[in-house]
C-alpha cells in the first residue's frame, strides 16, 4: 500500500475540509442543542454539492453500485480507492461535526447493504435514485428492543404472501430512519427472519421504501452525542414490500450462513468509515488544544529527549501517535476493501482501535483545558460526547475485539461468543 494520498483524494479531502470549516462548524452547537431539528440549509447545500460531483456520492457507498467494467484507467483507479477516499473525506466531515456529517442526505448504511448484497437491478434502482430530485436518506434497521450485538436474535418476521413479503416487528436506534421514511423518499434495509427456529440462516434483509403502508416511526431518541443525527424507532405492522425487495436469496440454507455473511459483509465496508469519523472527532479536539497551547506560547518540543519532556508534551505526542496509528489501520482496511481482499479482521481492528483512541483523546483534551474543557462555551465537551458512539454502533468495542480474536484463533461464532 502506498500511504501517499493520490491527487484526487487530496483534492476531495481539501474540499471536505472547506465544507467542514465553512458550513458545519458554525452551526455545530446550534444543532447539538436543538436535537430533532433539521438543518435544511446545510442538507440542501451538501445535496447540491454531491449532485454536481459524482465522486462525492462515492463517500456514501454509491460508488460501489456500478460494477460494470469501464475502459478508462482513471475510472478504474478511482474505484480502486473508493473506500479510502470515503475515509479521507469523512474524517474531514466528522472534524467539522460528526452529527451533521451523519445527517447529510445519502444512502448511508442502507445503501452500503444494497451495495454489498444487492442485484445490479436493485443497485441501479435504489442507489441510482439518489442522484435525482430532492435530498434523500437511507438507513439500516437491525437492532430490536431485546438485542443489539447478538444479531441472531432477530425477531422481526418476514412472511411470503404471493408476490410480496409481509414484515412485522419493531426496530430501535435506526440512524436516519426518520429522515429516510418521513422526510424524504428514501428507504430502510430491514433485517427480518423467515423462520425463528432456523437461526442465522433464516435472517434476510429487505428494502422497505418510504411510503410503505404499515411502517411507522414511533419515536426519535434523545441522545448524549451526535445529536444532529436522527435515531428512530420504527414499527412494522403487516408492512408489504414486493418480492424482489429481498437482498440475496430467499432460500434458507440450513447448513450454511452464506446469506447472513452477505449482509454482514456490509460492516467490512462501513466499520473503517465509522473509524474514520471517530478519528475526525478526536482530531478536532486535539487540533483545538494544540492551537490553544500555541496561543499561550506553549511549544511542543518534539526533538527533546523523552526524560526532559513535560507531561503535557508526552500527552500531546501520545495522542498524535495514537491518532496516526488509528488512521493507518483504517486506511489499510479501506485499501484491502478497494483491492477486493477480505478485510473483516482489519475492518474490526480499525474500528476497535479508533473507538478506544477517540474516546481517550477527547477525554484528555477536555482534561487538559480544565474547566474551559468542561464548559459549553467550547465544543470540546461536545466532541467528548460525540466520540463515544464510535465504540457503540456497528459492533461495540468488545464485539469487534471478539471478531478479531475469532479470526486470529480460527474459532467460529458459536465457539467464541
Ligand atoms: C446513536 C446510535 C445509533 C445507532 N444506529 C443504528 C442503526 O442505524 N441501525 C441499527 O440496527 N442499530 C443502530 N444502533 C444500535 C447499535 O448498533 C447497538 O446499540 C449496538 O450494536 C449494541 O447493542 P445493544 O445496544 O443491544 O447492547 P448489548 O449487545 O446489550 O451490549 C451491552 C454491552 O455488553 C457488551 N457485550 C455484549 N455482548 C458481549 C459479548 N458476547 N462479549 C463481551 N461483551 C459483550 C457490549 O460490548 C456492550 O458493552 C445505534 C445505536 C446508537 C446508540
Amino acid at each position: 500500500m502506498n500511504f501517499k494520498l493520490s491527487e484526487a483524494a487530496t483534492q476531495r479531502r481539501d474540499i471536505m475540509r472547506m465544507a467542514a470549516e465553512g458550513l458545519m462548524r458554525p452551526i455545530a452547537r446550534q444543532y447539538d442543542e436543538e436535537e430533532h431539528t433539521d438543518a435544511w440549509d446545510f442538507f440542501n447545500a451538501m445535496w447540491e454539492a454531491s449532485k454536481s460531483n459524482r465522486d462525492a456520492a462515492s463517500m456514501t457507498g454509491e460508488g460501489n453500485a456500478d460494477k460494470k467494467e469501464k475502459s478508462s484507467g482513471e475510472t478504474k483507479r478511482k474505484r480502486r480507492e473508493n473506500t479510502l477516499m470515503s475515509a479521507v473525506q469523512i474524517e474531514e466531515l466528522a472534524w467539522g461535526d460528526a452529527g451533521l456529517y451523519l445527517s447529510i442526505p445519502n444512502p448511508g448504511l442502507g445503501g452500503a447493504a444494497v451495495s454489498a448484497a444487492g442485484t445490479p437491478e436493485q443497485k441501479a434502482r435504489f442507489l441510482g435514485s439518489f442522484h435525482d430530485g430532492k435530498p434523500k436518506w437511507a438507513a439500516m434497521a437491525i437492532t430490536e428492543p431485546h438485542f443489539g450485538s447478538d444479531s441472531k436474535q432477530v425477531a422481526t418476521t418476514a412472511r411470503r404472501d404471493g408476490d410480496e413479503w409481509v414484515l412485522n416487528g419493531t426496530k430501535i436506534f435506526c440512524t436516519s430512519g426518520h429522515r429516510a421514511l418521513e422526510k424524504s423518499e428514501g428507504f430502510v434495509v430491514v433485517w427480518a427472519t423467515l423462520d425463528k427456529n432456523k437461526g442465522r440462516a433464516a435472517i434476510k434483509s429487505f428494502i422497505v421504501p418510504a411510503g410503505t403502508p404499515g411502517v411507522i416511526v414511533t419515536k426519535c431518541e434523545d441522545k448524549l452525542g451526535i445529536r444532529a443525527s436522527d435515531t428512530a424507532q420504527i414499527t412494522f405492522e403487516d408492512a408489504r414490500v414486493p418480492a424482489d425487495h429481498i437482498l440475496g436469496s430467499p432460500e434458507i440454507v440450513e447448513k450454511g450462513t452464506e446469506g447472513f455473511r452477505g449482509v454482514m459483509a456490509t460492516f467490512d465496508a462501513t466499520r473503517p468509515i465509522v473509524a474514520a469519523s471517530g478519528i475526525g472527532v478526536a482530531r478536532a479536539a486535539l487540533d483545538f488544544v494544540k492551537q490553544a497551547l500555541a496561543d499561550e506560547g506553549v511549544e511542543i518540543r518534539y526533538e527533546a529527549p523523552q526524560c526532559e519532556m513535560t507531561v503535557l508534551e508526552h500527552e500531546i505526542i501520545w495522542m498524535e501517535s495514537q491518532l496516526q496509528a488509528s488512521r493507518l489501520l483504517t486506511w489499510r482496511a479501506c485499501n484491502m476493501m478497494d483491492r477486493g481482499d477480505r478485510n473483516s479482521r482489519e475492518a474490526a481492528m480499525s474500528k476497535a482501535k479508533a473507538g478506544k483512541v477517540c474516546t481517550l483523546v477527547t477525554q484528555k483534551c477536555v482534561a487538559i483545558m480544565g474547566p474551559l474543557g468542561f464548559s459549553r462555551k467550547l465544543l470540546l465537551e461536545k466532541w467528548m460526547r460525540d466520540a463515544k458512539i464510535t465504540d457503540i454502533y456497528e459492533g461495540t468495542q468488545q464485539i469487534n475485539q471478539m471478531i478479531i480474536a475469532r479470526d486470529i484463533l480460527g474459532y467460529s461464532s458459536s465457539e467464541l461468543n
